[in-house]
């Protein structure tokens, strides 16, 4: 179930004082019409009914997806939710089995990763994915210097189904597709170190750009090696 709490925020503007819902958890398998509204970032927003004034409010939040088995924490980075146990509950053992648990520190961090995995895709593999791109635009002296996010897929109009990027510059969003065929070949090459739902034992794991260049560098010191005995 979802749980609001009720706080009082001072408008920015006027200096109003106004009532403002916080979600502590959310359940979007139950309340559909909230994950629309934080996608769109209306649940995040307060706006003032005296000036019209509005303004983002970061709180932490507990986003749960009971159908895509998904439990995604946004918080600060210094508040660092604690690992999930069951309390023991067999029950409960049987219910959490499967899920994926990760943590993100932003609001666009977590539309990203509802946006992916309600694609079907693997968010470990999408990072990998803007490794390799941050990598080959630095090659070729054009480096993406903001957030790079997933935003969806779509069918490209010569065939195929393409990735869509954005690139978060100040005041500048620019798209860039991908054909999804890139992430298989990214796939290939990290097989297997991914992690999978039943592996992440109950941690909320921060799957981002560090965790990717992680991944990606272990790969290459096994290729080193390899090379090294041969
Ligand atoms: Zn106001």
């Amino acid at each position: 179930m979802s749980l609001p709490s009720q706080h009082t925020i001072t408008c920015g503007g006027c200096g109003r004082r106004q009532a403002f819902t916080m979600w502590d958890s959310l359940n979007v398998s139950l309340n559909r019409d909230l994950k629309a509204e934080l996608l769109r970032g209306e649940l995040t927003r307060f706006v003032c009914a005296g000036c019209g004034w509005s303004g983002d409010v970061f709180y932490p939040m507990l986003y749960h997806d009971m159908e895509q088995k998904v439990m995604i924490h946004l918080c600060a980075p210094q508040g660092e939710p604690e690992s999930l146990g069951s309390g023991g509950l067999p029950q409960m053992e049987r219910f959490l089995e499967g899920y994926r648990f990760r943590r993100v520190n932003t609001r666009n961090e977590l539309r990203e990763k509802i946006l992916i995995f309600d694609a079907g895709l693997d968010d470990g593999l999408l990072e990998c994915l803007k490794c390799f791109m941050r990598a080959q635009m630095a090659g070729c002296n054009r480096p993406l210097a903001g957030e790079l996010l997933f935003a969806g897929t779509s069918e490209a109009p010569g065939g195929g189904r393409v990735i869509r990027l954005e690139h978060l510059t100040a005041g500048v969003t620019e798209t860039v597709d991908l054909p999804l065929a890139a992430l298989t070949e990214v796939g290939g090459y990290v097989a297997g170190r991914l992690p999978t739902a039943g592996s992440d034992a109950r941690k909320w794991l921060r799957v981002d750009a560090d965790y990717a260049g992680a991944l990606i560098g272990s790969v290459r010191e096994d290729e080193a090696a390899d090379g090294g005995s041969t």
